[in-house]
């Protein structure tokens, strides 16, 4: 037996008047404000009201700090799994899903063209492609694009965004560290400006090697820069980490860095500075 007993059929809104405002808006990481999605993308991806910078694809880097008329170099690299690693997934299965998913075919895209009319080669990273590691490929596709700045008499620009070597290709990618720095040490031979974008996250082997080999290392604001992680850190020195430890301001105050630059302000702040290291 039901007490009460509904007469009228329930209540409902047509669909024309239903609006849609899932995924209209965001709660900012940095300030935790709501955040409207256009007002983020009108920003070049950094919250208005507390400058927190979000991650942002190798391909929109490329246009926020090239002039349009770029072209890619070896787009088609890819790597071959030599060791068939295999942990909760297979890292083949990864190697073959992402592309599709992600836009690029391995964590690092590099094009050549100009910034502000200034003759450049450029490496974005991709931290959508397996956290931005540091494999064999990357290690290939940045050396290549250092030998090109030397070909071309082209500044060179990597922009770091990074979770480390890609522990899926072993000692293999730590190779990479010190074939990348000795591709380096000739563009200084040949005295090319290196100029190293550091944004959140950059750690591991890419930290420790072309990261911060830039004549000018330059990082965004409020970017994780670190070997390992703090965790780490503090249970291996058994000491409590200062406040902001490993970020861009607290690396800048310690002179581990030469500045930090407002996404908005990178492309002049870089073409400005290669006009200085240019004869
Ligand atoms: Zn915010």
């Amino acid at each position: 037996m039901t007490w009460f007993k509904r007469e009228k059929k329930p209540m409902e809104v047509p669909d024309e008047r239903r609006v849609v405002t899932e995924g209209l808006w965001i709660k900012c990481d940095g300030c935790k404000d709501p955040l409207w999605k256009k007002d983020l993308e009108g920003n070049f991806q950094v919250c208005p009201k507390c400058n927190h910078h979000y991650k942002i694809s190798a391909y929109d880097r490329i246009n926020l700090l090239m002039d349009p008329g770029w072209s890619e170099h070896d787009a088609s690299l890819y790597s071959t799994d030599p060791l068939n690693f295999k942990a909760n997934k297979a890292y083949k299965d990864s190697l073959k899903s992402l592309p599709a998913k992600v836009g690029v075919q391995e964590a690092v895209v590099t094009v050549q063209g100009t910034m502000n009319s200034i003759p450049v080669v450029l490496s974005a990273m991709e931290y959508n492609f397996i956290g931005g590691s540091m494999g064999s490929v990357v290690g290939e596709k940045i050396t290549r694009a250092i030998e090109r700045s030397l070909e071309s008499r082209s500044s060179l620009v990597v922009v770091s965004c990074s979770g480390g070597a890609r522990m899926q290709e072993g000692a293999l990618s730590l190779m990479q560290m010190a074939k990348i720095s000795s591709a380096l040490a000739r563009l200084d031979q040949e005295r090319l400006p290196y100029i190293s974008v550091l944004t959140d996250p950059t750690t591991g082997g890419v930290t420790a090697s072309f990261a911060m080999l830039g004549d000018l290392n330059i990082a965004e604001p409020g970017a994780l820069i670190g070997f390992a992680g703090p965790r780490v850190i503090e249970q291996t020195i058994r000491q409590k980490l200062p406040e902001g430890f490993q970020r861009s301001e607290f690396l800048l105050e310690h002179g581990m860095i030469d500045a930090i630059v407002h996404r908005k302000e990178m492309k002049d702040f870089i073409a400005k500075s290669l006009t200085f290291f240019l004869p």
